[in-house]
C-alpha cells in the first residue's frame, strides 16, 4: 500500500517513508491510498491481547515493515510502561463505557501512538538507509509533548524539540515537560497559542533552504504529531480492541452498531475512530466534542470552517486548538480524493482562515455529529458523574460526557456507546478538584493530587509521582518569530 499527499496525487511514498518524512511536500498530509479491510473476524478479535490486536490493524497499513519488525515494534511499545496488562481498559459508569487511553508513561492517550512512534520511526529509517540524525519537531498543546519526549529521550539517532504554549498548557503538564531529562531532549515555551507553535513547526517542515542547511549538518526532520500517519495508524487499534472488548463482555452483539464520542482538539484521535469504520468495524456514530473553541462544531453544523475568531483557554488546554489540523484527511476524502480541490480549500484557510464546502461534500459527513461544551456544562459532568458513581473523569473526557449527554437528548439514540476517555484526571487535579467542590481553589497542586487520590480511590499514578521533586531543566522561553534560531541553536547549525 501507498500513502499520497493529500496536496499533490503525484506525491507517493511507501509507509515507512510517510512515517519518516512525516509531513508531506508543501503541507500536504500522508493518507493511504485506500483503507483496506479488517480481515480477522471480531469472533477471532474478541480472545485477542491488545499487543495481537495492534499487529492485524497495522499489518494492514504498513505494509513495507516485515512482521518481525512490526511485532517487535509492538512489543517494545506496549510493556510494563502501561500500568495494565490490558493496555487500554473500559470502564461502564451508568449508561455508557470509557474507554480509558490514558494507561501509559505520561497518563494521556498520546502514549497510546507515541510509545510506538519512535520504534515505527527507527526502524523506517534503517529500511530506508538513512545515515541523517533525525530530528523530531513537535508542537503541544500539553500532551503530546511530554509523551513524544518520553518515546525518543535517550533514543539513538534522535533528538527531539518540543514546543508548547507557555500560558497554554496546565501546570502539570508544563512541570512533566520541563522536568524532561535525556542529552537529546530540548523544551521550548514561547509566547503563543498552540495554533501559533503548530504553524511555525509546519513552516520549519516547509522550508527548503532549511532543509539544506540541516542535511549538511547531518539532521534532517520529521514529526511526532499527528500530521505523523505513524501516529494515526496505532491509534484506529484501540477502536478495533474495544470493539471486540464491548462483545466479549456481551454489552453488544457482533455486528451491532457502536457509536464512539471523542474529544477532540487537532481531529486525530478521531479520523482514527473514522478510518475503523472505514475498514468495517461497526461504529455507528462518530460524536464530535469540542470546547469552547468549537470551530469543528461549526464546521459540522454550517459546512463552514472558520478559524477567524478569539482563541480561547479553558479547562481542557489540550483541545484548545482553532486549526484542526487532521480535519484535512478528511476534507480529502469527502472531495472524493482530489487533492486539487482540497488544495485549493487548504489554500483558502491559510490566506482568509476560512473555507466553505460544497452541498455534495456536506452529504458525506452523515456519520459525524458534531456539539460542543461549555466550561460550566464541563464542571458540572465532572462533579455529577462523581457523585451518582464515584468515577472521577478528567476535563476533556467531561466535555465528551456532556455532549454526549446533548447528542441523546437531540436524537433520542439508544444505540451502546463508548466515550474515549483521553487523559488521567491526576494531570488535570485542578480544574477536576474544584469542579467537584469550589473550596479547593486555593490549596497548592500537591495537595490536591493527595485529595484526588482520597475521593477517586485511584492509586497516584507513577507519572505525576516522578514529577513531584524532580528539577526544572528547560528554562527557554521564545517569540514565535524565533523558532527557527531556537532550533538552529540547539543543533548548532
Ligand atoms: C490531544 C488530546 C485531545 C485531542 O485529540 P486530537 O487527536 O488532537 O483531536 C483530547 N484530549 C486530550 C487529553 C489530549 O491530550
Amino acid at each position: 500500500m501507498l500513502y499520497v499527499s493529500t496536496r499533490n496525487a503525484e506525491e507517493k511514498v511507501t509507509a515507512s517513508q510517510a512515517v519518516l518524512k512525516g509531513l508531506a511536500e508543501n503541507g500536504g498530509l500522508f493518507v493511504p491510498e485506500q483503507i483496506p479491510a479488517l480481515d480477522v473476524p471480531v469472533e477471532k478479535l474478541i480472545s485477542m491481547s491488545y499487543q495481537e490486536t495492534a499487529y492485524e490493524v497495522m499489518k494492514l497499513f504498513l505494509t513495507d515493515y516485515t512482521e518481525d519488525e512490526l511485532k517487535t515494534c509492538i512489543r517494545n511499545a506496549y510493556d510494563g510502561k502501561f500500568d495494565t496488562d490490558e493496555i487500554a481498559p473500559l470502564v461502564k459508569a451508568q449508561d455508557v463505557s470509557y474507554l480509558e487511553l490514558f494507561h501509559g508513561a505520561t497518563i494521556a492517550f498520546k502514549d497510546m501512538a507515541l510509545s510506538i512512534l519512535p520504534h515505527l520511526l527507527i526502524t523506517a529509517a534503517r529500511k530506508n538507509h538513512v545515515t541523517n540524525d533525525i530530528v523530531i519537531l513537535t508542537a503541544t498543546s500539553g500532551d503530546t509533548g511530554k509523551a513524544a519526549l518520553a518515546g525518543f529521550a535517550g533514543v539513538q539517532g534522535t533528538k527531539i524539540i518540543v514546543f508548547y504554549p507557555k500560558d497554554g498548557v496546565s501546570p502539570i503538564q508544563q512541570k512533566q515537560m520541563v522536568t524532561q531529562k535525556g542529552e537529546n531532549t530540548f523544551v521550548v515555551g514561547i509566547n503563543g497559542n498552540f495554533d501559533q507553535a503548530q504553524t511555525g513547526v509546519k513552516q520549519m517542515f516547509s522550508d527548503a533552504a532549511l532543509a539544506k542547511e540541516l542535511k549538511e549538518a547531518g539532521y534532517q526532520f520529521s514529526s511526532a504529531n499527528s500530521i505523523n500517519i505513524g501516529r494515526l495508524v496505532p491509534q484506529i487499534v484501540y477502536y478495533v480492541y474495544a470493539y471486540a472488548k464491548m462483545v466479549k463482555s456481551g454489552e453488544i452483539k457482533d455486528g451491532e452498531r457502536l457509536n464512539v464520542v471523542v474529544p477532540t482538539g487537532n481531529f486525530g484521535n478521531i479520523l482514527a475512530a473514522f478510518y475503523a469504520k472505514n475498514m468495517g468495524l461497526p461504529i455507528g456514530k462518530l460524536i464530535c466534542a469540542s470546547n469552547e473553541n468549537k470551530v469543528l462544531y461549526d464546521f459540522f453544523t454550517t459546512g463552514t470552517y472558520d478559524k477567524n475568531r478569539e482563541f480561547i483557554l479553558t479547562s481542557s488546554p489540550s483541545m484548545d486548538i482553532l486549526i484542526s489540523s487532521n480535519l484535512e484527511r478528511l476534507i480529502y476524502r469527502i472531495a472524493g480524493d482530489s487533492a486539487a480541490k482540497n488544495r485549493e480549500l487548504m489554500n483558502a484557510l491559510k490566506e482568509r482562515g476560512t473555507y466553505k464546502i460544497t452541498e455534495e461534500m456536506r452529504d458525506q459527513l452523515v456519520d459525524f455529529y458534531g456539539n460542543y461544551a461549555s466550561e460550566e456544562e464541563t464542571a458540572e459532568v465532572i462533579r455529577k458523574l462523581y457523585e451518582d458513581t464515584g468515577y472521577i473523569i478528567d476535563t476533556h473526557t467531561a466535555v465528551a460526557a456532556a455532549v454526549y449527554k446533548k447528542y441523546q437528548k437531540e436524537t433520542g439514540d439508544k444505540a451502546k456507546t463508548i466515550i474515549a476517555s483521553t487523559a488521567s484526571p491526576y494531570k488535570f487535579t485542578r480544574s477536576v478538584m474544584t469542579a467537584l467542590n469550589a473550596k479547593y481553589e486555593g490549596n497548592p497542586d500537591f495537595e490536591l493530587i493527595d485529595e484526588l487520590e482520597v475521593l477517586s480511590k485511584v492509586k497516584v499514578p507513577q507519572a505525576i509521582e516522578e514529577i513531584r521533586t524532580a528539577e526544572v531543566l528547560h528554562k527557554t522561553i521564545c517569540e514565535v518569530e524565533d523558532m527557527e534560531r531556537v532550533v538552529k541553536e540547539f543543533l548548532g547549525v
